[in-house]
């Protein structure tokens, strides 16, 4: 399996990977072989994953993407990532991704895009592109993503995966390089719902090296895939539209809802009433912590270094060159709404809202709501190059943001076409520590 995979790889031209590894994967696959042989296999024995280049690998290089990091190997594991390893995964390569996790295209990496293997020039979604392609094109059985604000779901809804953002507090965030690290959560990519829920199963745990890491026992969810639908009750909120709706996402969200109906769901109206102030609110708050997050970059700790006059020129001259565009707007949005004088107008009203918004949710789920169900983005992939404004950039994460506000849990499914044969996906929310409970919905929308 890992060769037929390298061999994939190889032969691909999506750009998927940043770093492949088969001296690795080959050693891993081999230890496998041999625990198999001995009858001491385990949840994930011999099954190569791809991995985002955002999780740190011991010995393997680590670029988030970014030339400031392009040179970087660190020296130790991510959590998510030692736990898959010790359930017996095979690391195949480090996958290509928005730097610093922050775009929907994956046009921002430093190492050029990802194309999306559903079409010509089109981009895969974001930030974990390369993550979705690798999975959609078979270069991996599966890979890890990241979610901010959408980097999970996005890109498996724009490449026909299933993508899951479990609640904040579910995967351990230790040695993930940070972008936004209150709104940060790992998760699978997969071909489908129940490789998805395996591959949450191995990720999840808690962990004391990460504070907001939560002490719960981690479900079974492969088991929960059983758990049926009847009786569920799924609200539709009425807010998660854009004006105008593409006519091919109203029918499928329609279809959805018509699917677990006939699966014996109850369908429920409800309002979520800021959702309106959302995308507003994120675009303040994760550059704010992005801003403080990359501070760390100057040269003298990581990765690049260019020399300057004196220490001062050499910060300057080393994050001149090592940012990229979209990272540099980030950090001036985030210092700009962290400065005095402007905190109370932006950063503090933005958590306010961030408030709101999660009341909305609590008071929908306290109706005895089980699940929401809403489309995951408001189209279809795009061309590359296809959305220069960074405004109409972030409006992709319109329905995504609002979950990660909220730190609930969200999966995005792959659900049908658009009127241009792109795949669009829909996307479950749940109530907090109850990935499980999605489980069993998504298998119906699949
Ligand atoms: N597209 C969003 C952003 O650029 C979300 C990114 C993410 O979830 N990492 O901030």
């Amino acid at each position: 399996l890992t060769e037929a995979y390298l061999t994939a790889i190889e032969a691909s031209d999506l750009n998927a990977f940043i770093t492949v590894t088969p001296e690795r994967a080959h050693e891993m696959a081999e230890a496998s072989d041999t625990r198999l042989a001995a009858g001491t296999g385990r949840a994930l024995e011999g099954i190569p994953l791809g991995i985002k280049d955002l999780f740190c690998t011991e010995g393997v290089r680590t670029t988030a993407g970014s030339k400031i990091l392009g040179n970087f190997t660190p020296t130790y594991e991510s959590t998510v990532t030692q736990n898959l390893w010790d359930a017996g995964a095979v690391l195949l390569g480090k996958l290509n991704l928005d730097e610093f996790a922050m775009g929907s295209s994956n046009e921002t990496s430093a190492f050029g895009p990802v194309l999306n293997p559903w079409g010509e020039n089109l981009v895969p979604g974001g930030s974990s592109g390369g993550s979705a392609a690798a999975v959609a094109a078979h270069l991996c059985a599966g890979a890890t993503g990241t979610d901010t604000g959408g980097s999970i779901r996005q890109p498996a809804a724009l490449t026909a995966t299933v993508g899951i953002k479990p609640t904040y507090g579910r995967c351990s965030r230790w040695g993930i390089v940070a972008f936004a690290s209150s709104l940060d959560q790992a998760g699978p990519i997969a071909r489908t719902v129940k490789d998805a829920a395996i591959l949450l199963r191995e990720m999840a745990s808690l962990d004391l090296k990460d504070s907001t890491s939560v002490d719960r026992p981690v479900p079974d969810y492969e088991a929960a895939l059983e758990g049926g639908v009847k009786g569920k009750r799924i609200g539709i909120p009425k807010e998660y539209r854009v004006d105008p709706m593409p006519p091919a996402l109203d029918a499928l969200w329609q279809q959805g809802i018509d699917w677990l109906k006939d699966a014996g769901a109850e369908i429920v109206p409800v309002s979520l009433p800021h959702t309106k102030y959302a995308l507003a609110a994120y675009y303040i708050v994760a550059p704010a912590e992005a801003s403080s997050n990359l501070a760390r970059y100057d040269g003298v700790r990581y990765g690049l270094r260019v020399e300057g006059d004196d220490i001062i020129g050499m910060y300057e001259a080393t994050r001149a060159a090592g940012f990229g565009d979209e990272v540099k707007r980030r950090i001036l949005i985030g210092t700009y709404v962290l400065s005095a004088g402007y905190y109370d107008a932006y950063y503090l009203r933005a958590q306010k809202v961030r408030s709101l918004i999660a009341r909305d949710f609590n008071r929908a789920f306290e109706k005895d709501i089980d699940a929401l169900l809403t489309p995951t983005a408001p189209g279809p992939a795009f061309s590359i190059g296809g959305k220069p404004d960074p405004v109409e950039m972030y409006l992709n994460d319109v329905f995504t943001v609002p979950v990660n506000m909220a730190g609930l849990p969200g999966i995005s499914v792959p659900a049908g076409l658009s009127e241009t044969g792109l795949p669009l996906g829909l996307q479950l929310i749940g109530r907090p520590f109850e990935e499980d409970g999605l489980m069993p919905i998504a298998r119906v929308i699949e």
